[in-house]
């Protein structure tokens, strides 16, 4: 099964793989990225192949410590691991064309797919049923997602996103790829740094998920959930009555997240 937002933001990707006759799609992440799962899933099912450059030259030792890449492997995805200070290189013009001729007849995604197709995908999402909701919040990674959904929004709709990793710059970075106003970025709930979970996070998310049996994941959003209790519980909620808030998956992580907790001994996720 694939499902969530990088469903979405593959969906356009992939259908422009096939209509081109790729052989498959080359992208990058880390160990437990919820867009490396998604890839390998989506093109599997397409009968497409695909390689995942994976962020840290260890995991090629310890692949079995990670629920995501064994995932991965199973739907037939390559797997080459990458130094931390190569890896950074990912988005330069001579690292990438050393990819295509590599391994050529592969459509190259970036990491977290965020591009203009991927924007496509995302703003179909909503619709009119959803013209009701004023206010619609999303987790923001690359921005990608918050972009895309505000792009296909309606009038009346103001797009809050709730940014899991602390970047001054990413403000700027979505307004490139979506230059209206009718979105903001929260930035006060990234609770410790992308991929970090704080015990009073692990606990919100059990006690949620024990009131309203919603699962969430503990990257995304289990974040912006925790943000949005917080700034009503404070009284500082400033956007409108009517809120939808959208699940955009990642529950793949929460086997990875808990492997970890675990060696640390500490409270796992339900
Ligand atoms: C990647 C991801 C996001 C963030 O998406 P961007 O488009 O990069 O902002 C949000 N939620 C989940 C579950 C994700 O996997």
């Amino acid at each position: 099964m694939v499902s969530g937002n990088k469903y979405w933001k593959l969906k356009y990707n992939l259908r422009e793989a096939q209509v081109q006759n790729d052989l498959g799609v080359l992208t990058f992440g880390g160990a437990f990225s919820n867009h490396l799962a998604a890839t390998a899933a989506a093109t599997a099912a397409m009968g497409l192949r695909s390689v995942g450059i994976v962020r840290g030259e260890e995991w090629a030792q310890k692949e079995n410590q990670s629920p995501t890449l064994q995932f991965c492997k199973q739907k037939g995805m390559s797997l080459r691991y990458l130094s931390r200070s190569n890896y950074r290189q990912k988005e330069t013009t001579a690292f990438l064309q050393h990819y295509q001729k590599t391994y050529p007849g592969y459509r190259l995604l970036p990491e977290g797919g965020t591009n203009p197709l991927a924007l496509q995908g995302c703003a179909e999402v909503l619709d009119e049923n959803d013209h009701p909701f004023d206010t619609i919040c999303t987790p923001v990674g690359t921005g990608g997602t918050l972009a895309g959904l505000a792009m296909g929004g309606h009038t009346n709709q103001q797009f809050v996103g709730f940014s899991v990793l602390k970047n001054e710059g990413l403000n700027t970075q979505i307004k490139k790829l979506n230059p209206n106003t009718n979105w903001t970025l929260n930035t006060d709930y990234p609770l410790g740094g992308y991929a970090k979970t704080p015990p009073e996070l692990i606990e919100f998310i059990n006690d949620f998920k024990k009131k309203f049996t919603i699962p969430l994941d503990p990257i995304y959003t289990g974040k912006m959930l925790f943000g949005i209790f917080d700034l009503i519980n404070k009284g500082l909620w400033r956007w409108g009555n009517n809120v939808l808030v959208v699940h955009t998956g990642g529950l793949q992580g929460i086997a990875g997240v808990n492997q970890r907790l675990a060696q640390k001994g500490a409270t796992l996720l339900d």
